[in-house]
């Protein structure tokens, strides 16, 4: 089926296929899965990641193995599945591509290009693919850090996100390959484990609060991250995707902010819930990555290009992840 739109010009066709998520049993992408089948109907969603074990899986949306490096396979599901928009979530998160640097340039190199290529060639319509602050380094603005700015990243994966988003904007200007983009701060969740970064304490850190009331940070007590509330995160995915293209004005990647905070703030409003819990500092190699990206971000161009706010503040967003860690929260 075939979606005819107008814009000033003429006529588009847009072809109206189903939604693959790639990378879907991660921290993000099981959240994703289930917003994409609330909004979309499950049967309009497939999920596919490496792992064959799936964790989080929702029953009513079909499940795929998949290596996004095998190309071959790639093509064969979306040709399969009459796909016409590809999220890709599959990555090697910066703590982890520090000690797999091949792995991780592959991984988040080549993924990205298989999609582009494919979209390119016209089997995609359109695609999201994440991009994170860690594009930002040392030499760029750490507070209130700007949409254009010195990209100087010194990790290899801030080094695989900045070279991502320039062949992201290279597609669009030079193919037309609608792919939109965000970076995202680190996101708090407690429904899946993160997968390897340098913001994950700040995930820990409840869990150790609620379950032994003692945290060992492996970031100093002042160092200020930019962070979102995954609520938050998964619907600026789907408004940045729902977005009209021609109000789109950044083709590379959005700076996206919501809250900041550093490890001695976070833990004084837990004590506020917890009187009892105690933190402590060992900062280790995670705690140069943080001090090579930005504290506060100017998101000015996704307020104003496509309507982005955060609804999740500091206060809302602890009570959500404290709530939900009791509830139900992985152990
Ligand atoms: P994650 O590590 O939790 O999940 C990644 C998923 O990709 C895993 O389920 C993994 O099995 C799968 N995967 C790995 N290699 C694969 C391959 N070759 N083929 C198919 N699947 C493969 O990561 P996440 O936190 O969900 O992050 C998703 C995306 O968002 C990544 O691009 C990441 O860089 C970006 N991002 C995340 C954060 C965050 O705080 N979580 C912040 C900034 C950017």
């Amino acid at each position: 089926p075939y979606l005819l739109l107008r814009n000033n010009f003429c006529y588009i066709q847009i072809r109206m296929g189903k939604k693959l998520v790639i990378g879907s049993s991660g921290q993000i992408g099981v959240e994703l899965i289930e917003q994409l089948a609330k909004d979309f109907g499950a049967n309009q969603i497939i999920a596919a990641d490496i792992k064959s074990v799936l964790k989080g899986k929702n029953s009513a949306v079909e499940y795929v193995t998949l290596d996004i490096l095998d190309k071959e396979k790639l093509l064969k599901i979306i040709k399969e599945h009459n796909i016409s928009e590809v999220y890709l979530l599959a990555a090697m998160l910066s703590a982890i591509a520090e000690k797999n640097i091949q792995l991780a340039w592959d991984l988040n190199m080549k993924g990205l290009l298989n999609i582009l290529d494919l979209a390119k060639e016209k089997y995609i319509e359109k695609i999201f693919w994440p991009s994170s602050i860690a594009v930002f380094g040392p030499t760029s603005p750490k507070l209130n850090t700007p949409q254009s700015t010195l990209l100087e990243p010194n990790t290899v994966y801030g080094i695989s996100k900045m070279s991502g988003e320039r062949w992201c904007e290279y597609y669009f200007l030079k193919f037309g390959v609608d792919v939109r983009s965000l970076r995202y701060p680190g996101i708090l969740s407690y429904k899946s484990p993160p997968g390897g970064g340098t913001t994950d304490y700040a995930i820990e850190i409840f869990h150790a609060a609620i379950n032994h009331g003692f945290y060992d940070s492996f970031i100093s007590e002042e160092v200020t991250l930019p962070m979102v509330y995954m609520e938050d995160a998964i619907r600026a995915t789907t408004e940045i995707m729902q977005a009209d293209r021609k109000n789109l004005s950044i083709n590379s990647s959005y700076n996206l902010a919501a809250i900041s905070f550093n490890p001695e703030e976070i833990a004084n409003e837990i004590k506020l819930i917890f009187p009892e819990f105690k933190i402590t500092y060992s900062p280790d190699f995670r705690n140069k990555i943080a001090l090579s990206w930005p504290s506060t971000i100017d998101d000015s161009f996704a307020r104003k290009d496509w309507g982005w706010k955060h609804d999740f503040d500091l206060k809302k967003t602890i009570i959500e992840m404290v709530n939900g860690i009791k509830n139900s929260g992985f152990n």
